[in-house]
């Protein structure tokens, strides 16, 4: 049979398999027969994934034993329902339900303080890695570590038993984690490895962090990302083995997330309310997490990998603009980061006060101010922030949780909502995946590296119809708003020109009036080459996130580059003085997070930098820096 799922054979549709077969007489062996992994036996959820049935796979099945013919059967039925997954309408982010609680509960960006994400905040930790502390574990003989792994397990399965039932939504990712439990692989590896003299503890670790790095190498991303339904097994197990609670402990109190990396679909859900801050063991300081978390007045600390030491519980202190971190603060440090939040405040409020009139230099200049914009409460923040637009809509990431395409309708409903929040035209980004960033609701094949593969524009090229209808979208919204499209990722002028097509054609269609386009300059060959692109765009727009990442070879999203990665490099200030030189007469903005850094505001303007796109709660500040100009 032909996989039919989008992200072919994954946990859900294996574990599909798994029960189907599991009361029948039968051995079943399973192979791929495009890619020749396998065979596999068909009664482990591990195996079957590890044949990485890609849609358009072939997969093959023997049977034998008594009952052959009835697993024939049940597995052919089984197939022709695309192995009991809608995937049309089932589908689930995976970080949603797999690490703790997340609340959907709409926000007010009103009730939030002002620099709410530049507080440095007290509070105590939330744990939500997928590694709890195991300190103070005591193994015993290789019998009572075996019970202990049973009643460890048992109570596991209560608990996602009753998870289920209390959230249907995620039923079907927690149904898998349950059938994951109990996968032979993962008993038979636990068993051997107590049984061998391990603790409870390390049998589970090891054995479950091996079957996660299985994950971790599949080649399809989203086969990758069900690593995450292994890691949150794992966590529930040590948990349980160390006689914690498995539930959220303090879902009601706000406190500090520790999360092993706060990526965009989970950050767009982050309640302030109850999250008075992030901390992340891994990531950098521009990834897309990190940016959305911050448009919900969160403040986050990336990449910090000494906080794993941090039980649940542990109260801890930490400044996001300096990026320290203090376990158990004492009253002297406490005042101390009151004062700072004081004057952070007190700058932020002094700025608000003008928030509402233009920016403009000593000398004159008039600079546009405007909002990055990735859900409709940034909308409603800049708005409030006095933002004259939208430099930049993030709409890979305002339809992060989408599970199917949104409709044109959809979108343009969204798109038009946003520019009647803003007041100012709305530059809407075509579709950007990036490497911390897929689009949902698109499976792209799998690569070595993403960053340097088939994203922003480039990844529209196969799907041309994705693409106008987006476009469809933005030329429906601009009847109502002052709307711009913006193309990111661009590389070559080529690439532009085939935008346009697609954009004529269905203008065209539509009889619709001609929209300003611009490119993002966020590719240093773009940037190099910026007067190859004069006869085709109405502006540019520099994304300094990528453009930095890519001009000094460091991955936004790795802690380790982070200095590397700097914005305000030597090298990624001449790309930008050198594209302004290149396109007289062309409005330059910037909309990459460096705009939003008040110390570069002269440098980007005495280039020529006319237009600034910040993050929505910085609206008023750059406002205020302008004027220092
Ligand atoms: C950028 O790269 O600077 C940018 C604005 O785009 P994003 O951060 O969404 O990649
Ligand atoms: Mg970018």
């Amino acid at each position: 049979t032909t996989v039919r799922n989008p992200h072919g054979i994954h946990v859900r549709p294996a574990a599909a398999i798994v029960t189907t077969l599991a009361d029948l007489d039968a051995e079943v062996l399973l192979s791929n027969a495009s890619n020749g992994r396998g065979p596999a036996t068909a009664d482990s959820l591990s195996r079957i994934a590890s044949l990485e049935l890609q849609k358009g796979h072939v997969l093959e099945a023997r049977f034998s034993g008594p009952d052959a013919d009835k697993a024939r059967e049940a597995l052919a039925e089984l197939a022709a329902r695309d192995f009991g997954e809608d995937w049309r309408r089932t589908r689930q982010p995976a970080a949603a339900a797999s690490i703790g609680r997340r609340l959907d509960t709409p926000l007010d960006p009103a009730e939030l303080p002002p620099a709410a994400d530049r507080r440095a905040v007290v509070g105590v930790i939330n744990r939500s890695t997928t590694r709890p502390t195991t300190a103070g574990y005591r193994p015993m003989s290789p019998k009572e570590e075996l019970t202990r792994f049973t009643s460890a397990q048992d109570e596991v399965d209560q608990f996602l038993t009753d998870l289920a039932a209390s959230s249907p939504a995620a039923a079907g990712i927690i149904e898998a984690q349950r059938m994951l439990l109990a996968d032979r692989e993962l008993q038979h590896g636990v068993v051997g490895r107590i049984t061998a003299g391990f603790s409870a503890v390390d049998a589970v670790e090891t054995q479950l962090t091996e079957l996660t790095r299985s994950f971790d190498q599949f080649a399809d991303p989203y086969l990758r990302e069900r690593g995450q339904d292994l890691r949150s097994l794992r966590r529930l197990l040590l948990l349980a083995l160390t006689d914690q609670p498995l539930a959220d402990q303090s879902p009601n109190t706000p406190c500090i997330w520790l999360l092993d990396e706060l990526d965009a679909a989970t950050a767009v859900r982050l309640d302030p309310r109850l999250c008075r801050g992030v901390i992340t063991l891994t990531g950098g300081s521009s990834g897309h997490g990190m940016l959305a978390a911050q448009g919900r007045g969160i403040p986050v600390l990336t990449g910090y990998p000494a906080a794993d030491q941090f039980p649940d519980g542990q109260v801890v202190a930490f400044d996001p603009v300096t990026r320290e971190l203090w376990p158990d603060p004492n009253d002297a440090l406490r005042a101390e980061l009151e004062r700072r939040n004081a004057l952070r405040t007190e700058s932020a409020e002094h700025a608000q006060s003008h928030a509402h009139e233009p920016a403009v230099t000593r000398s004159g200049v008039r600079i546009q101010v405007e909002a990055n914009v990735a859900s409709l409460d940034d909308a409603v923040s800049g708005a409030r922030e006095g933002a004259e637009g939208s430099g930049v809509v993030r709409t890979e990431v305002l339809f992060a949780n989408a599970t199917s395409a949104p409709t044109v309708e959809e979108q343009a409903d969204i798109y038009t909502q946003i520019g009647r929040t803003l007041n100012g035209p709305v530059t809407i980004r075509s579709w950007d995946p990036a490497a911390d960033k897929p689009l949902s609701f698109l499976a792209q094949d799998p690569e070595d590296n993403p960053a340097l593969g088939s994203r922003g524009i480039r990844a529209m090229r196969p799907h041309p119809e994705l693409f106008a209808d987006q476009l469809r979208a933005i030329l429906l919204a601009a009847r109502q708003i002052e709307a711009r499209l913006l193309l990111p990722m661009v590389t070559s002028p080529e690439e532009v020109v085939w935008a346009r097509q697609v954009l004529d054609r269905v203008r065209l269609d539509m009889a619709a009036p001609e929209l300003p386009v611009g490119v993002m300059v966020e590719v240093p060959a773009a940037a190099i080459r910026a007067a190859d692109f004069a006869s085709l765009v109405d502006f540019i727009s520099v994304g300094t996130n990528d453009l930095s990442q890519y001009t000094q070879a460091a991955d936004r999203t790795n802690a380790a580059v982070r200095e590397l990665a700097r914005q305000d490099a030597p090298a990624v200030l001449d790309l930008i003085a050198m594209t302004c030189r290149a396109l007289p007469g062309v409005p330059i903005a910037v909309c990459g997070d460096l705009a939003s850094d008040p110390q570069a505001t002269a440098t980007l303007i005495g280039m020529g930098v006319r237009e600034l796109s910040v993050r929505p709660r910085m609206v008023a500040e750059i406002k205020a820096a302008v004027r220092q100009v």
